[in-house]
């Protein structure tokens, strides 16, 4: 069956998430940690994640994907933006604990005109200071358009990453179709090609997590702009050939697709559900 979701509003809590997610056939969902631009985030209700734990597993939901503030950049110039950064990432995998052995997922960061090297490197100090050996979460790079001063635009920078990482078995990938299509890479006619090479490179078993998005525009235009199933550049057929795929079958997929309610993206899966089969 697909594992599929999309992501969801946090403001209500675990369970809230839990049902908006039943009630459009999600077994996943993704969601924000905190508020991106807050500071402190909303303190966790252990009744509510246990009222959450009781509803997943009634319903069938076992992964969840959080994701990390945008404005969280570990690689900035800035000390200050790096110390926002490695505190919000030092409380979020305290947070995750109430939900063990799960995926938090974030951007690896943006070196703002320092170099990709220097990027990397305070990318992993700072997971080298947050990652602790008691911890049950999987710490997901999302593979990155190429924005910018994005890093992660390639298979390698990601991997570079990681191989910096002293507690590397909690270190995670999720592949994003739309990023990565914008980054250059042939999902479309090559998908075969395009695994072979992730799996040479970083290799298949760090790949957990896959965000499932069309793009505005064409390969290689590092623009980084989601369109929903079928109305970009990518198209639904290669998309659903995505989900099929034998290597990525079996892994959680979250849509992060521009839509106003929870309707546009239960009509979504359900299409998407349909042509899996
Ligand atoms: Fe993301
Ligand atoms: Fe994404
Ligand atoms: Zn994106």
């Amino acid at each position: 069956m697909l594992n599929i979701g999309c992501h969801l509003s946090s403001s209500k809590g675990y369970e809230a998430m839990g049902k908006a997610a039943a009630s459009i056939d999600a077994t996943t969902f993704a969601f924000f940690t905190r508020n991106p631009r807050g500071g402190k985030a909303k303190a966790i209700d252990p009744e509510d994640v246990f009222a959450f734990h009781t509803f997943a597993a009634d319903h069938g939901i076992q992964t969840i994907v959080a994701h990390a503030p945008y404005t969280m950049n570990l690689a900035a110039a800035k000390g200050e933006t790096r110390e926002f950064g490695l505190a919000a990432l030092k409380d979020d995998l305290q947070r995750m604990e109430y939900t063990p052995g799960q995926l938090y997922n974030m951007h690896p960061g943006s070196h703002v005109k320092q170099g990709v090297d220097v990027g990397i490197q305070l990318i992993a100090d700072a997971l080298n200071e947050a990652l602790f050996p008691a911890q049950t979460t999987t710490v997901l790079l999302e593979t990155m358009a190429g924005k910018g001063t994005e890093i992660g635009r390639s298979f390698q920078e990601i991997r570079q990453i990681i191989d910096k990482v002293e507690l590397s078995d909690k270190m995670g990938v999720c592949l994003d179709t739309c990023h990565i299509w914008d980054g250059g890479y042939d999902i479309v006619g090559g998908l075969d090609g395009v695994l072979q090479e992730f799996d040479q490179v970083i290799g298949l078993d760090r790949l957990k997590a896959v965000h499932l998005n069309d793009s505005l525009n064409p390969r290689g235009s590092h623009k980084d702009r989601h369109a929903v199933i079928g109305g970009g550049e990518i198209g639904f057929e290669a998309l659903s050939a995505v989900t099929k795929h034998p290597a990525l079958r079996d892994l959680p997929f979250i849509l992060e697709t521009p839509h106003d309610d929870l309707r546009g993206y239960g009509a979504e899966i359900a299409r998407l559900k349909e042509a899996f089969l």
